[in-house]
């Protein structure tokens, strides 16, 4: 069966999968949504025994319908392969009476590296599927995972460039460090003076800029997308969900036809639609629960039905959440909406103008299968200490957050279902804060005197991604303000 794309504004129809890859937004400024959710084709019980890879062909040639058996299995093996620190590539941790599935394994240390380690390879693979002649430039807004995380991916891959803003004052010393040390001929990264919603706004401002569009197709180049608006970035992510109930299977700590609830700490929504899109192809998922931190938008809406982004915009020490406009939502409301563009293109350009929107009754029904939560930064802090003190296990800021707001959801519940926390991230990426959680005032430590202890104190050795930046040289210095992203980019590929 062929599926294919359309934009969630309607402005798009009838686009191939690889096609969708390449172009990344819609060009009415919609986002790409398959015509259906397809089922999995292949049974629970056969999945148990799967490898990551085995599982991630069956989830995604469901979606990437255009691109052969060949050319997939192609893409997957150069993507999950030794880069991984682990043979399972996303190994469940059991702790707390929870299961939490780390996602950080990659070469980044944070989720990001799941669909990133692809991305690249399923965009060249495209290209060349559509004869695009033009040189690759990917733009991309980070919160401070997904920069570092795509350039990793791009970085000299032929007929590409990566252009990454981030937002000067708003990411962890880490993921600074990560980002400014990065290699590769092809590789550019700015500082704005802004916060992600700035940086993702202007991103998005330069993919609807058509006359700069043409400006760049007269020398031979053509924008993409690596944020999680892009397809490509979604359907690798929805193979975790995946092979995390079907481990959990092959462990034996599920029976057949058993429901889990998934918990996602949620910044632009792409991590816990990528898990709705499990459930919708037919994995037993019961609640997803949606955690946020203190840019509570998601909670918010959620229980009101009201997305509302008027408000103070909040640094956290979970910066990788730190968003008030989440995109991926808008795939939701779509979906809510019947799939009717019209009514979605409605909301989002009121969300343009008023900032804010709300779902009728019935959409508001329809996404009942979502449980808002949020924790503060303290209780971010407290529970990253209980659960160490009380376990060992040491989790980084954003599972943190998660698993804070599962505890409240299992206490306003009462639910008991087995449940799936993503963790999203090593602690060694925002070591600072989870040092300060366990260990208390930290202020006066260098970053990697403070690594060193945390090794000591946890146990867990120093990721590899961590010692490659403790000496590297810093190759990037750029910075501008919001309102000249449009200069730095036509300056960085000298137009
Ligand atoms: C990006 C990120 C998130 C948020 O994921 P979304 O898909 O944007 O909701 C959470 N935690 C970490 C560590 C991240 O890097």
């Amino acid at each position: 069966m062929t599926l294919s794309y359309q934009s969630t504004r309607g402005g798009q129809k009838g686009i191939t999968a690889s096609q969708a890859v390449l172009q990344g937004l819609a060009e009415d400024g919609g986002l790409f949504m398959p015509t259906q959710i397809p089922k999995l084709d292949v049974s629970l019980e056969k999945l148990a025994s799967m490898s990551y890879q085995e599982t991630a062909y069956e989830v995604m040639k469901l979606f990437l319908t255009d691109y052969t058996e060949e050319e997939l299995k192609n893409c997957i093996a150069k993507a999950y392969d030794s880069k991984f620190d682990t043979e399972e590539i996303v190994p469940l941790a059991k702790a707390d009476g929870a299961y939490y599935l780390e996602l950080f394994h990659g070469s980044t240390i944070a989720f990001k590296d799941m669909a990133l380690s692809i991305l690249p390879h399923l965009m060249t693979t495209a290209a060349k599927k559509n004869h695009a002649d033009k040189e690759i430039v990917i733009l991309t807004a980070t919160s401070g995972d997904t920069g570092k995380a795509a350039m990793a991916g791009f970085a000299d891959v032929p007929g590409t460039r990566i252009i990454v803003f981030y937002p000067k004052d708003g990411v962890s010393r880490v993921q600074e460090l990560q980002m400014r040390t990065q290699k590769g001929e092809n590789t550019c990264v700015v500082a704005i003076h802004g916060n992600f919603d700035d940086a993702q706004t202007g991103v998005k401002k330069l993919f609807g800029d058509e006359a700069f569009k043409a400006e760049l197709a007269e020398k031979g180049f053509q924008f993409s997308s690596a944020n999680s608006i892009n397809i490509g970035r979604l359907v690798p992510q929805v193979v975790y969900y995946v092979y995390a109930y079907a481990k959990l299977l092959d462990n034996q700590e599920i029976t057949m036809g058993d429901q889990i609830n998934v918990v996602v700490p949620t910044g632009n929504f792409g991590n816990i639609l990528a898990a709705y899109f499990a459930k919708q192809m037919g994995v037993p998922i019961k609640k997803l629960i949606c955690a946020s931190n203190d840019n509570k938008v998601l909670y918010d809406f959620f229980t009101t039905g009201t997305y509302d982004r008027n408000r103070e915009f909040i640094l956290t020490n979970s910066p990788s959440m730190d968003i008030l406009i989440s995109s991926n939502l808008e795939r939701l409301i779509y979906l809510s909406a019947g799939c009717d563009a019209e009514k979605n293109a409605a909301l989002m350009a009121e969300l343009g103008t008023k900032g804010s929107y709300t779902i009728t009754p019935e959409m508001k029904e329809k996404v009942a299968d979502f449980w808002g939560g949020y924790a503060t930064q303290e209780e971010d802090a407290a529970e990253i200490k209980r659960v160490f003190d009380d376990t060992g296990y040491l989790m980084d800021t954003h599972t943190g957050v998660a698993s804070a707001v599962y505890k409240k959801y299992a206490e306003a519940t009462g639910d008991t279902t087995r449940t799936v926390i993503a963790s999203t991230a090593s602690p060694y990426k925002f070591s600072h804060s989870v040092m300060e959680a366990i260990a208390g005032d930290q202020s006066s430590k260098e970053e990697f005197a403070l690594i060193d202890e945390m090794s000591d104190l946890s146990g867990i050795p120093v990721p590899r991604a961590v010692e490659e930046i403790r000496h590297a040289p810093i190759r990037h210095n750029r910075e501008c303000d919001v309102d000249s992203m449009k200069a730095e980019v036509a300056d960085i590929l000298g137009i």
